[in-house]
């Protein structure tokens, strides 16, 4: 098989899995790793990489997050992880994907061959293998599906702390908060779901946050919130208008429970799903706190002048991307900590077009593997063109041309006409409307048409 045709893809989450679907329906051979012993990603709560805990479900729904090729037997609106990862193994047993990869086998380096970094000589993968035996192997491309939530974000804080500090890519179940004075730091989503699970366990709960947020909830007139107004996206400005005020008529104001005034309009975070959290607030089970001064012993210090003695503090505050086995710059990246991502066009493709792609690095409010799986078969579809131009096939070369045109060009936009926060997490954030349409339209100006096919 021909360096070109040959792609290695590292990880079988939810992203992998969907570019190993896409890679091996396009035609080409591919070798998946895994560091894990089986498929599912950070839904397995057994890799060490995952992040999930006990009482983790979907945030998004069902419907809405599922591969459109395979349907989830479950009747639940927002499945648990249980369930989920029992979804993954199945997706890979139907679709033939375990034989791809290697477990057990992590990639520690990816370098370009013959130190040419234009990945025209294809790249070298390093990787260790169950036994601790390290193989390299010689591809043509490399897709990156690692995961974006696996390395935790640690903020520093001044003082010492000395009341037990853990992070939430640690926490796994409710137990850890028996009987302790908790903080949860940090009103994401994540950092939401685990102030409840630790309302029912803890002697007390506080949760500081820094801003104010948009809780929307779980369900609608009976229905999964987000399964509302699919397909028929309003522009920017009316959604947040419409969608503003509805979640005033249905939660109030959150300042009334405690939490600061949102800073942003509806959808320039992303919002936090879970209505349980104010019920709490409101009932006394929680107390908001706001943004931390300092640490002093077991007491904290927040920045209004009040303090609170704990015995447990959890850090709900988000991930950071993580590629350690590549060098940066063939991300078009300045790394960890740079407070940007990668600049991939449509998040995917590195502009040098070197061989390397990213599936998976994605964020928005209702994106769903259906989304990861479009950026999959992007990577397929422009890969199988590739693959047709080196053997002489006109039309696909023209194919590929006017692609790497539109990547030298001007980017589109992602936003979906919303102003995005300028945070970290939020460099990476794009309008899940804009961004499919956006990818969809690229899949099929890639794709040769089938004989009698209009275009
Ligand atoms: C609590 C929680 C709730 C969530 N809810 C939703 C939701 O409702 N909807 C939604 O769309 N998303 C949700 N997510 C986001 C979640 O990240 C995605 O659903 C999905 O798991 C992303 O898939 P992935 O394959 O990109 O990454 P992951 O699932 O993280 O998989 C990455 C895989 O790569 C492997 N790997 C990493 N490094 C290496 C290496 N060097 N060599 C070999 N293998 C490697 C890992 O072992 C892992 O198996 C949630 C996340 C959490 C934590």
């Amino acid at each position: 098989m021909a360096l070109q045709r040959r792609v290695a893809v590292i990880g079988a989450g939810p992203s992998g899995l969907a570019a190993a679907r896409a890679l091996d329906r396009a035609g080409l051979d591919l070798v998946g790793y895994e560091a894990h012993d089986d498929v599912g990603g950070l839904w397995d709560i057994d890799n060490p990489r995952s992040t999930v805990y006990d009482s983790a479900h979907l945030i998004s729904s069902r419907t809405t997050t599922q591969f459109d090729e395979l349907p989830m037997d479950s009747s639940a609106d927002y499945p648990g992880h249980r369930e989920l990862l029992r979804y993954f193994r199945t997706y890979a047993d139907v679709f033939d994907l375990r034989r791809h990869y290697r477990f057990g086998t992590r990639v520690v380096a990816v370098e370009p061959a013959d130190d040419d970094a234009s990945g025209a000589s294809g790249w070298h993968v390093h990787s260790t293998g169950p036994d601790g035996a390290t193989t390299v192997e010689h591809v043509g491309h490399v897709v990156i599906a690692n995961g974006t939530l696996a390395e935790p974000n640690v903020p520093t804080f001044d003082g010492d702390l000395t009341a037990e500090l853990l992070h939430s890519s640690e926490y796994r179940s409710a137990d850890v908060f028996a009987g302790k004075r908790v903080l949860v730091v940090g009103g994401g989503n994540s950092g939401c779901d685990i102030a409840v699970d630790a309302v029912h366990r803890a002697a007390s709960v506080d949760l500081s946050v820094r801003r104010g947020y948009w809780f929307v909830p779980r369900y609608l007139l009976g229905r999964p919130t987000d399964t509302l107004n699919q397909g028929r996206p309003l522009p920017a400005k009316i959604k947040q208008a419409v969608d503003s005020r509805v979640l005033m008529l249905l939660n109030g104001d959150p300042q009334r429970f405690g939490f600061p005034a949102p800073d942003h309009k509806i959808y320039e975070s992303h919002p936090v799903v879970n209505s349980l959290v104010l019920q709490h607030a409101g009932q006394g089970d929680l107390k908001v706190r706001q943004d931390i001064r300092r640490f002093d012993g077991d007491t904290v210090h927040f920045v209004d002048g009040t303090t609170g003695t704990y015995d447990l503090v959890l850090l709900a505050t988000g991930y950071r991307l993580d590629y350690p086995f590549v060098d940066p710059k063939h991300l078009a990246w300045d790394g960890p900590g740079s407070g940007g991502a990668p600049e991939l066009f449509c998040n995917i493709v590195p502009p040098s077009f070197n061989g390397l792609f990213v599936v998976g690095m994605l964020e928005a409010s209702g994106i769903g593997w259906q989304g990861r799986a479009e950026q999959a078969e992007l990577v397929a579809r422009l890969l199988a063109a590739q693959a047709a131009a080196d053997d002489g096939d006109v039309a696909a070369r023209e194919r590929v041309e006017a692609f790497r045109r539109r990547v030298a060009g001007r980017w589109p936009d992602l936003t979906g006409g919303y102003r995005y926060l300028g945070l970290e997490r939020m460099s990476y954030y794009v309008n899940k409307d804009a961004y499919r349409r956006t990818v969809r339209g690229y899949v099929r100006d890639l794709t040769a048409p089938k004989s009698g096919d209009r275009r």
